[in-house]
């Protein structure tokens, strides 16, 4: 028996519904803030993604599915949408009408990681990016909305973490002093941090690994080295967040694991997942479409992190499901042709009709219909089928109807779906 693949998994019906209920939720809350659904492919040229996302991130070093095709071209399964959303963006020159563009895009990601609950090799994203905008207001739109979600969804135990990671012009400064500060704890740092000290001192900041934490209690903190524009950016999204009646929190340590950020970045953590409490994450990446070869636009963006949102939604999968308008218990070779007829009938009418498609007893079907939670039961027996009628029950009243057989569709669709 062949098994899926370590890190992968399947959705099955059951809890799919979950998961078809918060696409709508997020793609209608999209709509609403108006974002346009933009579909990407789930495999790029690996330089895309290097480029990006960095050379000395955890993403590209060690966690990316690349492989040679058939030519010996290098490709990439995507380990995140943003790169790929930007290439498109530049690419098709979605910016020549008007640069200021709002995107969501909800799929699949690859990276290899160890798996764990709450981290898979083949997880969901829904992403969301606006170009064009260097506004700070877009900065707290989007945590509003991320929040907004979450309530829409009855995720609770959420909380906001917002922090700054300066620019071009001023986060130099900062990783100097940092390196200068790493240079004296190498014997304290776990071997991920020692070797990312030169190139990517950043990155030790939020190492998890609970002697480098300690380790890093009295490293210089950015906001102490942003200049006055990072600054006063930081200051209008947070007092448009305190407007706007969000709650949040300024974490220093939140750096994130990608290199194109600048200035805002954000996290909605949960207290309810354990060890992986990044639910969704983003910020801004103003250099990125130019140095991905596009004009010189700022862009920020997201990603929710579907697979952990399903685990903290406040819904029950079971009341999502939605059983079968009608069961047809047939009786008889005659009655059960005509009940199939009636189903394909119905069907195509929006009615979302059941038959049993074996040659079974009226009591064993009735007990099917039960466990479907059919709302209405049509019974049709030989009986009845002489008749020129069938029976019409509503499981839920026990009510009884005669319903003639001629003009069945119609009156059945009448009844049931007032
Ligand atoms: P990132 O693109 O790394 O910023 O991740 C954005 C969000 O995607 C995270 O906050 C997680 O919720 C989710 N995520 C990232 N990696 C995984 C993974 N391996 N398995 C499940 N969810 C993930």
């Amino acid at each position: 028996m062949i098994q899926l693949i370590r890190g992968f998994k399947d959705i099955l019906p059951g809890e799919v519904e979950l998961w078809q209920h918060i696409e709508k939720t997020a793609a209608t809350l999209f709509e609403e803030f108006g974002f346009s659904e933009i579909r990407i492919p789930i495999m790029e040229k690996t330089e895309l993604f290097a480029r990006s996302i960095g050379e000395d991130t955890d993403i590209v070093e060690k966690e990316m599915y690349t492989f040679p095709d058939r030519k010996g071209d290098l490709l990439t399964l995507r380990p995140e949408a943003t790169a790929s959303v930007v290439r498109a963006y530049i690419q098709h020159r979605l910016y020549a009408q008007d640069p200021v563009r709002k995107f969501y895009t909800i799929g699949p990601m690859f990276r290899r990681e160890r798996p764990q609950k709450g981290r898979y090799r083949q997880f969901y994203q829904i992403n969301a990016e606006i170009f064009g905008v260097a506004s700070p207001l877009v900065d707290a739109e989007l945590i509003f909305l991320l929040v907004t979600l979450c309530e829409r969804l009855k995720v609770t135990d959420v909380a906001a973490h917002i922090n700054s990671l300066g620019c071009p012009a001023c986060r130099p400064d900062f990783k100097q002093a940092l390196s200068v500060f790493l240079a004296g704890k190498t014997a304290l740092l776990c071997s991920d941090c020692d070797r990312r000290r030169d190139r990517n001192p950043l990155r030790v900041l939020d190492c998890k690994v609970p002697a480098c934490r300690e380790a890093m209690i009295d490293a210089p903190s950015l906001h102490d080295y942003l200049c006055a524009a990072c600054r006063a950016h930081f200051e209008t999204v947070k007092a448009t967040l305190d407007r706007l009646g969000v709650a949040y929190r300024v974490d220093k340590r939140l750096v994130r694991g990608l290199d194109y950020y600048t200035r805002t970045t954000f996290e909605i953590q949960t207290g309810a997942l354990g060890a992986q409490s990044a639910v969704a994450g983003g910020g801004r990446y103003d250099g990125l479409v130019q140095a991905l070869g596009g004009p010189d636009q700022p862009a920020i963006g997201f990603a929710i992190g579907f697979d952990r949102l399903v685990e903290i939604v406040g819904l029950n999968p079971a009341d999502l499901v939605r059983p079968p308008d009608l069961f047809m218990a047939a009786l008889g070779e005659k009655s059960q042709q005509m009940a199939f007829d009636w189903m394909c009938a119905l069907g195509r009418q929006g009615v979302r009709a059941e038959i049993d498609y074996g040659d079974r007893s009226l009591k064993s079907q009735m007990k099917r219909a039960d466990k479907l939670s059919a709302r209405y039961v049509l019974i049709i027996g030989e009986q009845e089928a002489a008749q020129g009628k069938a029976t019409l029950r509503n499981m839920a009243t026990r009510d009884q109807l005669e319903i003639p057989l001629e003009r069945l569709v119609e009156a059945v669709r009448e009844t049931i779906q007032p």
